[in-house]
């Protein structure tokens, strides 16, 4: 498995490959990995071939959090993560760091926090200043929740996708409106790259995994199964009576989240899964996505009804 941070190196790799014409598989993560993001790998090894190429970036991007996020205590463990790679059959690990991917070459940052100079709509005088951004479905949901987040993940996956080349990249349903968006982005920009979607791997109770909940210590890991239960509910008032209101489900889950002590909820919706437009009537094969704080954790879960 070879380990890659200079993007000179990414790109003359990629292109190497692609003269050799291998396919080439993207699993675009930031890190502290788990069995959810080794499923995404296995997809992308599946997409390619034993003759083709499985990438994986593995980098905390610092222009899609919010200056009140959790950017410089989101979880990182490199070492273990690159040997979860080489286990998972992975042949490329790409780890550029804020240098890299956001200053140009020569340039200067005006400061060493990266998101005082990215991410703002102030323009800065920094190495950076262009972005990628959708604009229909990135505006509900995450999108209004956490206002630049999604300008920066369309931003470092197009990065992403010039540096790496992928055939097909892999993205996860955990964030089914960021793989919307990005489906929609490679669309609208013409990337030759195929966007595939794999399932949301669960621990034993019903917890989406994510790197956040490494945060949920004591009793706050009990309460977070909050999310999955409201998913169950809705999912079984859905099965039961065929069309329920949107409104009625919307103050449902409401009150299943108060019932927890240190959980609440920032937003849940049911929604078109391709459009992402809301539905007033939920019915069999609509979406629900909802955001609940858990402690000071947020954390995210999505599923078909
Ligand atoms: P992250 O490192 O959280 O940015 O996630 C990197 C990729 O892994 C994204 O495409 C996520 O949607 C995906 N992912 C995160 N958690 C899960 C999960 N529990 N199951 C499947 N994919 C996931």
């Amino acid at each position: 498995m070879q380990r890659v941070a200079s993007i000179a190196a990414m790109q003359r790799l990629a292109r190497q490959w692609q003269r050799a014409g291998k396919h080439i598989g993207l699993v675009p993560t930031m890190g502290y990995l788990h069995a959810g993001h080794l499923s995404l790998v296995k997809r992308a090894r599946q997409a390619v071939g034993k003759n083709g190429v499985v990438a994986v970036s593995i980098y905390v991007n610092p222009v899609q959090f919010g200056p009140k996020e959790d950017f410089s205590k989101y979880p990182r463990d490199l070492k273990r993560d690159l040997k979860l790679c080489r286990d998972a059959g992975v042949d490329v690990v790409f780890v550029p760091d804020d240098r890299e991917m956001y200053e140009r070459r020569g340039g200067s940052l005006s400061s060493p926090d990266p998101r005082k100079n990215l991410g703002s709509t102030e323009s800065r005088p920094t190495g950076f200043s262009t972005y990628v951004v959708e604009e229909r479905l990135s505006r509900t949901m995450e999108g209004a929740a956490r206002p630049t987040h999604f300008r920066g993940v369309t931003t470092v996956v197009a990065k992403l996708f010039n540096l790496v080349l992928p055939d097909v990249a892999v993205f996860g349903a955990k964030d089914w409106q960021q793989a919307t968006i990005i489906r929609r982005m490679a669309a609208d920009l013409n990337f030759p790259v195929r966007i595939l979607v794999a399932p949301t791997l669960r621990e034993r109770d019903g917890l989406a995994m994510s790197s956040r909940n490494k945060y949920l210590t004591g009793g706050l890991r009990a309460q977070a199964t909050v999310l999955w239960c409201s998913i169950q509910m809705a999912r079984a008032t859905v099965k039961k009576l065929k069309a329920f209101p949107a409104a009625g489900l919307k103050t449902a889950v409401k009150k299943l989240v108060a019932c927890e002590p240190d959980a609440r909820l920032d937003y849940v919706e049911f929604f078109d899964p391709d459009t992402l437009l809301p539905v007033s009537k939920v019915k069999r094969g609509a979406h629900m996505a909802l955001a609940v704080f858990v402690g000071k954790t947020r954390l995210i879960d999505n599923a078909r009804l």
